[in-house]
């Protein structure tokens, strides 16, 4: 990050990898379009498939069941289709099941009309309610066709990760399809798309551009109707020229994430100091999902008293980003879903502080120092306004 900021904002956008960006500098100099059969076609071709063997290695998956999508969310849309081909045959999925606490790229339903989709709840912790998916599951009408579960494995607010095992049994039981959003969990825990039928990743979360995702088949066996369809492009699956630049940094992302994956312990030691830096200075804050198993790198925490967008404020002019909820809507800070799924209706909303590969002791010091002036500007205000 440029000059003395702390960035603690991973969730929203990892910094770029400098492996990401050589990759991508390579690709605009390469300028050619992958299907042409040319030399110039075969070495973008041979960045799309170096890319598609990483992107394959980060989740234990076959790189021909990697498909390039520009994003989460566009792979997430695809996805969540009523429409699916298992070889030629049509398959229908007649209900799609999320939980009230994902990403609203699930929870709006993708192609789904709204009334065919159900949330399920979550736990005061922020794990899925399994009881609640079973109940729903062994109520689907499977004469009108097949269930299809989306969820996230990690929490992007709170870090909370899910029980992915029982989620998967419950579907399995049911004749369903599971997808898994593992934007989030990319990473950051080791994954395993064999743990899901489909997994859902972002290449912005991991230190590659924005803009480039995937998602990535478990067998392939079953596809869902493409959501863009023209050229034949990723076997028919996402029609359109290759993002060649995004796809490659991607790819050096994916690469660099699985190195760094036995890193990460160091993570959950800077995680832990936040949070005792935390509840020192704030004796009344509370740490949502602390109760759960959770990504090493994120705190999500409120401070009875304290407004999550005044304080947010007060971080940047501090010199550090932290965000206010998630800021996936483009700066817009309601009252936080996640929140409102736990049980915590009435919040004045939470810091989210989420770090990653390159944060560093002095910026946790920066963030403590920070957190240090908010607390005591807004007990001020508060003698004062007494
Ligand atoms: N899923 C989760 C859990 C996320 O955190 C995000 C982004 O914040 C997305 C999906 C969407 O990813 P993208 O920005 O690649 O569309």
């Amino acid at each position: 990050m440029p000059g003395s900021r702390a960035y603690l904002d991973y969730n929203s956008s990892a910094p770029l990898l400098p492996a990401a960006r050589t990759a991508m500098l390579a690709a605009l100099d390469a300028g050619a379009n992958a299907s042409s059969v040319h030399d110039e076609g075969r070495t973008a071709r041979r960045m799309i498939e170096d890319a598609r063997r990483e992107v394959a290695a980060l989740v234990g998956g076959s790189p021909e069941h990697v498909v390039f999508t520009s994003g989460a969310t566009e792979a997430a849309s695809t996805l969540l289709s009523p429409d699916w081909l298992y070889g030629r045959a049509a398959v229908r999925m007649s209900r799609l099941y999320v939980s009230a606490a994902d990403h609203p790229c699930l929870l709006n339903g993708g192609r789904f009309p709204r009334d065919r989709v159900k949330a399920i709840g979550v736990r005061g912790d922020g794990t899925a309610d399994i009881a609640a998916l079973g109940e729903a599951l062994q109520g689907h009408d499977r004469e009108a066709g097949l269930p299809l579960v989306a969820i996230h494995l990690a929490n992007n607010e709170t870090g909370v990760i899910q029980p992915v095992r029982e989620i998967a049994d419950a579907v399995k039981a049911a004749g369903g399809v599971l997808v898994l959003d593992a934007v989030q969990a990319a990473g950051r825990i080791p994954l395993d798309v064999a743990a899901a039928d489909f997994l859902i990743l972002s290449s912005h979360k991991i230190g590659g551009p924005a803009g480039s995702g995937a998602f990535v088949a478990a067998s392939g066996l079953m596809m869902p109707k493409p959501l863009v369809s023209g050229g034949g492009q990723e076997k028919g699956l996402r029609a359109g020229t290759e993002n060649l630049p995004g796809i490659a940094g991607f790819g050096a992302a994916a690469r660099a994430a699985a190195e760094a994956l036995p890193a990460m312990t160091r993570l959950a030691g800077l995680r832990d100091r936040i949070e005792d830096a935390v509840l020192r200075l704030a004796p009344g804050a509370r740490i949502f999902g602390r109760g759960a198993d959770r990504l090493p790198n994120t705190v999500f925490f409120a401070i009875p008293g304290l407004k999550a967008e005044t304080a947010q404020i007060g971080f940047d002019l501090a010199g550090v980003a932290v965000s206010a909820g998630s800021a996936c809507s483009s700066g817009k800070i309601g009252p936080s879903h996640v929140l409102e799924a736990m049980g915590y209706g009435d919040n004045e909303g939470a810091l989210r502080v989420s770090i990653g590969h390159a944060t560093s002791l002095a910026e946790i010091d920066a963030f403590e120092a920070a957190l240090a002036g908010i607390v005591a500007r807004s007990a001020q205000a508060r003698t004062k306004a007494a």
